[in-house]
């Protein structure tokens, strides 16, 4: 098997030049002879039973051969030698009747009579599936089918890597396996991705592909490709609607369909059983089933990955004696692979599942597949049941089934020709464990939260299902069914209030209340939805938006309702006024305007005060301060105890200057204009003030610069010391260095101890020692209960005390400053 990576070239690894020569001249007799085989194929006649049987290349061959792969099975019958001839086909067979080889044997032939190979042919074949799961697998068969001569180069592209490095492996492919999304992701942005020459698209569980949440990708997938190629539809349950073969722009397809006669639509080695049981008894029963089938392979289904998760971990809590797995789309991408090859290769596993498991996927040998919660439809049904009982393999269904689900959904089983049987649970084995569960509910707040989320995406998804003939709500016992999880009460869920919302209201009073949109997508989604709903919004609305925060929020909401009675903005929406929001009185406010403000400017504050009295808000009138300060909130109550704070609210102060009687006066005062003019004439007065000016710069000039002279002299003084000293050291050598290394060694031991509980940066420390640097030396001002201070105040201490030591011997200011030091 092939890593699960993105790409898988499906030629053998070393084949020699001259042996590739060789083969294309064989290929291309090959290739003749093959193509006058496939002419000759009488594909209606239905004698074909073996894969000998068919004119299949010689990779192929090998291929099927390694795999054990002889006899065709009905749906390969039919379909290959149609596919081979290029007809269009729409294949409907049951769940494990080996549809794969159905169109994986004709995407590699109808390519190799082709010889659509190599980087330039670009990409000959398009497999589509639902789910990566499915993919990966489907790509597994191809890569083992193929493995054995055939040339093409053949990816997976499924998300989850990065897009750049399937890029660039995208544009040397012949054949494509991958998911809608990331297949129309490389479409619309990958350049070099060629898909003008492709032959064949293939859809696997195609009937899921062309349903709603797939149609705009698909629909965007099929415009890029060419409209002359050959498409392949296969499913377990196949629809064929007109629309969706329009889509596909089939041309005169071909129905091969093989359970369309048969008697079920299900395999006939799977033995199908349902119980009827309320909500509130599914877990009890589910887990006594699990007890007493431990030596099994069970695949169990629920609505939703809520449901997933909480059984999952609350069973696990409860240690069952079988390995349990859980799988769902909301897990990364690696965990769902090694779940499912976890699955795959154990032989006695529990695997609890969404739907994402449901469709197309081969795990070998499971013995049951157990659907706690009924399925949306028939075909959701089939789909999920299939993984049981595949090729000839035996199997059992069982499908639990409310008393409410049960006649409708029998019905429509019925009706799709799935044979299904009620059985009875022994009383014998069954054991509850509501109890457990509430108690590990109550321990656990995640848990408990996890149930939760369960119960409301469970209510949710009956509340969302279409088949109201099964699904009807109102049937179910939400009380029961939330205790059954171990919640104390129902949680509220919103989308029910229209319902009856007095009787829950009386049942759920104190329920705890639970977001109705628990989902967190669904959440976003609907938070998205409301923001296109609002349309643009400003900065004015945002902070109107802002409750009880200023009384601007109340003006405008006054404002408000004047545009809202007046219908100049978004009315009532036609609601009915309720207790909660009347309608603004018409009478009272009809077109009125009782102020208007501009639109830009902020409201006056005066008027906001004065405003702010009418309302019996508090308003204070500070000192210092011009206008009043309104108190409409505790924030503001106490902002009046700090004076700090209060300094903020008050006007700026101006600076004053006093003279020598202490009376205060402002920096530049007007003098009297006779004053002035007795002084001369203005430009005179200019003139002398700019003379006094340049006298008082110029003196200043004089101090600056003899300040500047005695810096720069002091600073040459400063480095001819020490140049000398350095030559000096230079002379002498060795021998001081040692003196002052061992005196710097004794201090050192001294107060290593000191050291050694500061310096968490011993590096640096020793990096410094090894530079030969002095040690430190206990300062004077370091008393012994220094030791208790801070380690990074210290730090600092010691280091400044140490650039004094090292300074030391070279300036005499340092030395009478240590001087001083010591005598103090
Ligand atoms: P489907 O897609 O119809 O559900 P698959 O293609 O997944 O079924 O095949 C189901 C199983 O049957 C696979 O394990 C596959 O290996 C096996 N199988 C398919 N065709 C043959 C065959 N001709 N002979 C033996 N086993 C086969
Ligand atoms: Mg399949």
């Amino acid at each position: 098997m092939p890593a699960p990576g993105i790409t898988g070239r499906i030629r053998p690894t070393k084949v020699k030049k001259q042996q590739n020569t060789q083969k294309r001249k064989r290929d291309d007799v090959d290739v003749e002879k093959l193509e006058q085989a496939v002419a000759a194929l009488d594909p209606k006649n239905g004698s074909y039973k073996d894969f000998t049987d068919l004119p299949l290349s010689d990779p192929t061959k090998q291929g099927l051969k390694s795999c054990h792969f002889a006899v065709m099975t009905d749906i390969q019958a039919k379909a290959i030698p149609l596919a081979l001839q290029g007809h269009d086909i729409l294949g409907a067979a049951k769940t494990g009747s080996g549809k794969t080889l159905a169109f994986v044997i004709p995407v590699l032939e109808n390519l190799y009579r082709l010889q659509h190979v190599g980087v330039d042919a670009g990409l000959g074949a398009l497999i589509i599936s639902p789910t990566r799961e499915l993919a990966i697998q489907i790509f597994d068969v191809l890569y083992k089918l193929g493995k054995h001569g055939h040339m093409f180069a053949a990816g997976l592209v499924i998300g989850g890597k990065s897009l750049q490095a399937e890029r660039e492996a995208l544009t040397r492919m012949n054949i494509l396996v991958g998911t809608p999304g990331r297949i129309l992701q490389h479409l619309s942005q990958t350049v070099a991705f060629n898909v003008d020459d492709l032959k064949m698209l293939v859809l696997d569980e195609a009937d899921r592909i062309l349903d709603m949440g797939f149609q705009r990708d698909v629909d965007a997938i099929i415009d890029y490709l060419p409209k002359e190629r050959q498409t392949l539809l296969f499913s377990a349950t196949q629809s064929r609607k007109l629309s969706d073969l329009a889509r596909l722009s089939l041309s005169e397809p071909e129905y091969v369909s093989v359970h369309a006669e048969a008697d079920s639509a299900t395999p006939k080695s799977l033995q199908q059983n349902y119980i009827v049981c309320p909500l509130q008894e599914k877990l009890d029963i589910l887990w006594s089933f699990i007890q007493a089938s431990k030596k099994s392979k069970i695949l169990v289904f629920f609505s939703s990955a809520k449901q997933v998760r909480f059984v999952y971990e609350s069973f696990r809590h409860m240690q069952p004696g079988i390995p349990l797995l859980h799988i769902h789309g909301r897990q990364k991408q690696g965990a769902r692979l090694e779940t499912t090859h976890k699955f795959s290769a154990a032989k006695h596993s529990c695997l609890f599942a969404t739907d994402v498991a449901a469709r197309g996927l081969d795990f070998p040998a499971v013995d049951f597949v157990i659907q706690v919660d009924c399925p949306e439809d028939v075909d959701t049904y089939i789909h999920r049941v299939g993984r049981t009982a595949r090729y000839n393999r035996d199997g059992r269904g069982v499908l639990f089934l409310t008393p409410s689900e049960e006649e409708g959904m029998l019905k429509k089983l019925e009706a799709k020709k799935v044979p299904i049987e009620l059985i009875n649970v022994r009383e014998k084995k069954r054991k509850s464990i509501k109890e457990q569960v509430t108690h590990m509910c109550f321990k656990d707040p995640q848990l408990k939260y996890l149930a939760q989320k369960a119960f409301v995406t469970y209510v949710k998804s009956i509340y969302l299902q279409k088949d109201k003939e099964i699904f009807k709500l109102k049937e179910y016992d939400l009380e029961e069914y939330s205790a059954s999880l171990g919640l104390p009460g129902a949680p509220r869920i919103k989308f029910l209030k229209g319902d009856d919302s007095k009787a829950r209201k009386q049942a759920s009073r104190d329920a705890i209340e639970v977001s109705g949109s628990e989902d967190e997508e669904e959440d976003e989604d609907e938070k998205k939805k409301a923001k296109a709903k609002a349309g643009v919004r400003t900065k004015y609305d945002r902070m109107f938006e802002r409750q009880n925060q200023d009384i601007l929020a109340d003006h405008y909401k006054k404002l408000v309702q004047h545009e809202d009675a007046d219908g100049t903005d978004e009315p009532t929406n036609g609601k009915e006024p309720t207790e909660d929001a009347p309608m603004p009185d018409a009478d009272d406010d009809f077109l009125s305007v009782k102020r208007r403000i501009p639109a830009d400017d902020d409201i006056p504050e005066a008027e906001e005060a004065l405003e702010a009295s009418t309302r019996n808000q508090k308003v204070v009138h500070l000192d210092g301060a011009k206008n009043p300060i309104i108190i409409d909130s505790n924030r503001r109550e106490k902002l009046l105890k700090s004076k700090k704070k209060l300094l903020k609210l008050k006007d700026k102060g101006k600076k004053l200057v006093f003279d020598e009687d202490g009376n205060a006066h402002e920096i530049y005062e007007l003098e009297d204009e006779e004053d002035f003019r007795a002084k001369g004439l203005p430009e005179e007065q200019r003139k002398r003030f700019l003379e006094q000016a340049r006298e008082v710069v110029a003196e200043a000039d004089v101090e600056d610069k003899a300040a500047a002279k005695a810096k720069k002299k002091e600073k040459m003084r400063k480095r001819k010391e020490k140049e000398r000293a350095e030559m000096e050291g230079d002379g002498m050598g060795v021998e001081i260095e040692g003196g002052e290394d061992a005196l710097a060694n004794f201090l050192a031991d001294a107060d290593a101890s000191d050291r050694e509980e500061w310096s968490d940066d011993g590096e640096e420390e020793e990096e410094e020692e090894e530079r030969g640097e002095q040690k430190r030396q206990k300062k004077w001002f370091e008393e012994e209960s220094d030791e208790e201070t801070a380690t990074a105040k210290r730090r600092k201490k010691v280091k400044a005390s140490r650039d004094v030591e090292r300074a030391q011997p070279k300036t005499l200011e340092d030395l009478e400053e240590l001087a001083a030091g010591l005598l103090g």
